[in-house]
């Protein structure tokens, strides 16, 4: 827990990802939904430590479609009437029958990634639209939490989203970095290794101090640029085999016949 002048902030261990519940005097907001296997666990966060409804929750932000990440936002709005933001092209990513092939091999890999974490095996597979209530663009503010900024920031996928509350330097950057115990690696796949570059500078540029990572939780830094920019450097680096593997794995959202891939 982690207490800050507008809201408290927890981290909530879902079965893949970290989740990030903010609380404010006016209700939570989350980053992101988890996998749909984690409404239990938000559920029981929510009852049992914090001693609120979910209902409390009044925004869900989807920072991209893999499945830890949006797996439980469509359920968390039909049980408890939970607003869902992402950015404007997420349901473009697991559309047709190439997104719908993609959607079956995330599901595929991530529970391979569960596994791998020694979790035990629970079913992941989510709807694949998920229709979000509001639809964000590159610099927008959450609706309804004005203190946080969106950052269009594609590579990881195309619709990747950033959130950045300045007054604080907090910010939340998905799967951008993937903290292993205490190193840092670039998420799988890279699709887009030129959008990515772009998008570390785009981090690199703002004043972040907190940086909230889905894959390895609160990173403390007084020199977050540095880190963002090293990222970027990695990209030059060859792929390793299990790279390559993601890769050719991750290529059949109509997303990438778009960009031109
Ligand atoms: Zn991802």
């Amino acid at each position: 827990m982690m207490i800050f002048s507008a809201f408290t902030m927890h981290i909530i261990e879902g079965y893949i990802s970290s989740i990030f519940l903010l609380e404010y005097g006016k209700g939570m907001l989350l980053f992101d939904s988890g996998c749909i296997n984690d409404v239990k666990r938000i559920e029981d966060y929510c009852r049992k430590v914090l001693q609120r409804s979910p209902h409390d929750i009044k925004l869900a932000v989807v920072s991209h479609m893999h499945p830890d990440h949006s797996g439980g936002a469509a359920t968390l709005r039909s049980k408890y009437g939970i607003a869902i933001a992402a950015h404007k092209d997420v349901d473009l990513w697991y559309s047709g029958w190439g997104g719908a092939l993609q959607h079956k091999l995330d599901c595929y890999m991530a529970t391979g990634v569960a596994r791998r974490n020694k979790r035990s095996l629970e079913r992941i597979l989510f709807k694949p639209i998920i229709h979000p209530d509001y639809l964000l663009h590159d610099l927008e503010v959450l609706p309804g939490f004005e203190d946080w900024a969106v950052l269009h920031i594609p590579g990881h996928t195309l619709h990747d989203i950033a959130l950045y509350q300045q007054k604080e330097g907090l910010l939340y950057i998905g799967d951008m970095i993937c903290n292993v115990r205490g190193r840092m690696f670039l998420p799988l796949p890279v699709l887009f290794p030129v959008r990515m570059e772009q998008s570390y500078d785009k981090l690199a540029a703002l004043d972040s101090s907190t940086i909230l990572m889905a894959h390895g939780g609160v990173e403390q830094s007084d020199n977050a640029s540095a880190l963002f920019l090293a990222m970027k450097e990695q990209l030059k680096a060859p792929p390793t085999p299990l790279m390559r593997k993601i890769r050719r794995l991750s290529v059949f959202s109509p997303e990438i016949k778009r960009q031109g891939l």
